[in-house]
């Protein structure tokens, strides 16, 4: 290599004599070291900008706080004096508000701040008796409690006994419904806050368990004349999206629809839906995940998975689905501040109709051979294996928790004492023709109340950022709040 100047040709230097060379021919970098200097003065200037700009936000998010929950007291107090002088209303202790039948009016939704709502929030919904049982003058064994949230179930006499003398069994749960509660009323309680804190950023799930024909799907799904969990969920999702977009913060709604049916995965919104899945770490590989604008392109997806999931006719219920269906919508949201700083948070909604509880024998499959066996068998698997899992996140010492001793429980994992709000709707046929699956389902979902979750909001880490977070959103609810006049929150 030669200097270009002389012309003359200079012995090519070894490779550490030639890098000294370059350093010594180098001119003298004082432009750069000043450059450096001065874009690490800038970016120190931006850092406090951004520092006192975090503050003034703060403090100006907390005036505003301030401001709304008086307005809300005063606008709360207000409005009691008009309900006391309307005298309609009694305080049943500070609790569930009713009215002068006994009715409860008040939607009673859930503070999420409170120690004990870590635990799976356990429901039970009875349906009404259904035509067969009618005719079979089968008996109503259930008694819901809607205002103390208690259960009671009459037990079968033993023989010679006289029918006064019968026995019963009371459970408390978080609510209990009974067979005139409606889907609306039932999702405005704690469906609605669960929603409420997904859009939050929190991962929650609803389970809706029970034996077949006892109203899981009609509890879930959506058919020509009712309007199960998942459809208000998405309406829910969506109208919180629109309340809370602006152009600094943009959501990012996706979907997937997976069916566990003999312990084989599959994905319910894929160009094949017959093709088996399986689970590497904690993803199902191959998953189809679809972006959705609007209620109809959800609805879409929603209405796409069911129809293609599988059902087997059962002697109980001729549509029942003998798999498990998990619905679930991601959500993702960057909200931009004032001076171009990246906020995110994100949360996944799982909502699950289980497959039905019941033993083989009441379901009309063959207990000893076949493949309805094996298929029973293996939807048991799921099943007992989540049960197991209940059980074991139910002791004082938690030990071993078998979650990935089936499909179901692994996919689960984070609903069940994991980083998730969870709900189960555990759902009851009243007639005594079903006594010992009803039973069994109650005992199955009082377990389920013990299990404590670690649910926290998934937001960025940055302590002040989650601060300004919160804030924000805690001003848009109580702005929300006194716009539409939900005073009780
Ligand atoms: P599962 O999914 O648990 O097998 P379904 O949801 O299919 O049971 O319910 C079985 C039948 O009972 C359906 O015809 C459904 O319409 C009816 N049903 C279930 N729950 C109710 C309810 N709360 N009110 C009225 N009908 C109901
Ligand atoms: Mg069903």
């Amino acid at each position: 290599m030669g200097n270009g100047c002389s012309g003359e040709a200079t012995p090519d230097p070894s490779p550490k004599r030639r890098r000294y060379s370059i350093i010594r021919n180098r001119a003298p970098s004082v432009t750069s070291a000043e450059l450096r200097k001065e874009i690490m003065k800038t970016e120190l200037e931006q850092a406090k900008a951004r520092e006192k700009l975090s503050d003034d936000m703060r403090k100006e998010f907390e005036r505003e706080r301030a401001k709304l929950q008086q307005d809300i007291h005063r606008e709360m107090v207000a409005e009691r004096e008009k309900m006391k002088k309307a005298s309609i209303i009694q305080e049943n202790d500070g609790k569930a508000q009713i009215d002068q039948y006994g009715e409860r009016i008040k939607n009673q939704r859930i503070d999420w701040s409170k120690p004990e709502s870590k635990k799976i929030q356990v429901v039970v919904r009875s349906r009404p008796l259904n035509i067969r049982e009618i005719k079979e003058e089968a008996k109503d064994v259930l008694y819901m409690d809607e205002i103390n949230n208690e259960c009671t179930i009459l037990t079968p006499p033993s023989s010679g006994q006289s029918s006064s003398a019968r026995k019963s069994v009371t459970f408390v749960f978080d609510r209990c419904y009974n067979g005139n509660t409606t889907t609306a009323q039932i999702y405005n309680e704690i469906p609605y806050s669960l929603v409420q804190s997904f859009l939050e950023g929190y991962n929650s799930t609803i389970l809706a368990y029970g034996q077949t024909g006892s109203g899981k799907s009609f509890t879930m799904q959506e058919d020509p004349d009712h309007i199960g969990i998942i459809p208000r969920a998405i309406v829910h999702i969506f109208e919180g999206k629109e309340s809370d977009e602006d152009q600094d913060t943009q959501y990012d709604i996706r979907v997937s629809y997976i069916e566990i049916y003999n312990e084989e995965i599959r994905d319910l919104l894929s160009a094949d839906p017959t093709q088996k899945l399986e689970i590497k770490g904690e993803k199902v590989e191959g998953l189809t995940i679809h972006p959705v604008e609007s209620i109809a392109s959800c609805a879409h997806f929603m209405r796409l998975g069911l129809a293609n999931r599988v059902t087997s006719a059962t002697t109980m219920n001729a549509h029942s689905s003998r798999s498990h269906a998990i619905f679930t919508v991601y959500m993702r949201v960057v909200y931009t501040d004032p001076v171009g700083h990246e906020h995110h948070r994100k949360a996944k909604l799982n909502l699950v109709d289980l497959a039905g509880s019941e033993r083989h024998g009441k379901v009309g499959i063959s207990t000893n051979s076949g493949p309805s066996f094996n298929e029973s068998k293996k939807i048991n698997l799921s099943l007992s294996t989540l049960g197991k899992c209940i059980q074991a996140l139910s002791q004082n010492n938690i030990g071993h928790v078998p979650y990935r001793e089936s499909k179901l429980t692994r996919l689960l994992q984070d609903s069940l004492g994991g980083n998730a709000r969870t709900m189960m709707i555990a759902c009851l046929s009243p007639a005594e023709t079903n006594f010992e699956e009803t039973m069994s389902t109650l005992k199955y979902a009082h377990t389920t109340k013990s299990v404590n979750n670690r649910p926290v909001m998934n937001v960025d880490s940055d302590p002040k950022d989650q601060l300004i977070r919160q804030l924000q959103t805690e001003i848009k609810t109580l702005r929300n709040r006194l716009n539409t006049k939900d005073l009780d929150g």
